[in-house]
């Protein structure tokens, strides 16, 4: 059997999708109808293919609402071994996708935090960024959800997190601001009460 063509897995606890989740072929007749809706055929050459593409890139886009915070970072280290300094993960890169337009937003996610009694594997906050990042999202609320799940799951002392980024519904629609970008920033514990550690994280947005 040609998986492509097989159900998608379920979307998993975090998904706010009320009732049953539709079909693979109800979503690829929705992507004929926006295809007609822009002006062209889903029926020619070129095209063909499309909806089926298009589902499957879906897939992608949005495979965060198959992943939780507790997954990733469940395996944390508790051993810190005396170091107690920021631990600080810059230039993350980050895809996600406008709630309001479902197009890209695109930039980097820097992450810091102040260990307490644990610590988390690096990679592991870089596909944290992928479980919020890969839904439809605001900056600002993936922001701060980035932020509260690290929060929650190794209680540092301070946690910080920024991201910058292109809205592509800016930059290719709308108002066309092409160089615009996003800051957003949430500062939780010593990152936000600590002066020198306050400034020397937000340097990084520069
Ligand atoms: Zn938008």
């Amino acid at each position: 059997m040609d998986d492509q063509r097989g159900p998608l897995p379920d979307p998993g606890p975090n998904s706010a999708l009320p009732g049953r989740r539709p079909s693979r072929a109800d979503a690829e007749q929705a992507v004929r109808t926006l295809i007609r809706w822009a002006g062209d055929d889903p029926d020619r050459e070129g095209l063909a293919d499309t909806p089926s593409r298009v589902a499957k890139a879906y897939h992608e886009f949005f495979r965060g609402y198959a992943e939780s915070p507790e997954n990733v970072l469940g395996r944390v280290f508790e051993e810190v071994g005396g170091y107690d300094d920021a631990v600080i993960v810059r230039d993350i890169r980050l895809e996600s996708h406008c709630e309001h337009h479902m197009v890209p937003i695109v930039g980097s996610a820097h992450i810091g935090y102040l260990p307490g009694s644990r610590v988390v594997g690096i990679s592991k906050l870089a596909r944290l960024v992928d479980v919020y990042a890969k839904r439809l999202q605001t900056q600002e609320t993936m922001t701060a959800q980035i932020a509260d799940a690290l929060q929650k799951a190794i209680e540092p002392r301070g946690v910080g997190v920024i991201i910058s980024a292109r809205h592509m519904c800016m930059t290719t629609r709308g108002v066309h601001k092409t160089d615009s970008i996003t800051v957003t920033c949430r500062l939780l514990g010593s990152f936000r009460d600590d002066d020198r550690l306050r400034r020397e994280f937000m340097r990084l947005a520069e």
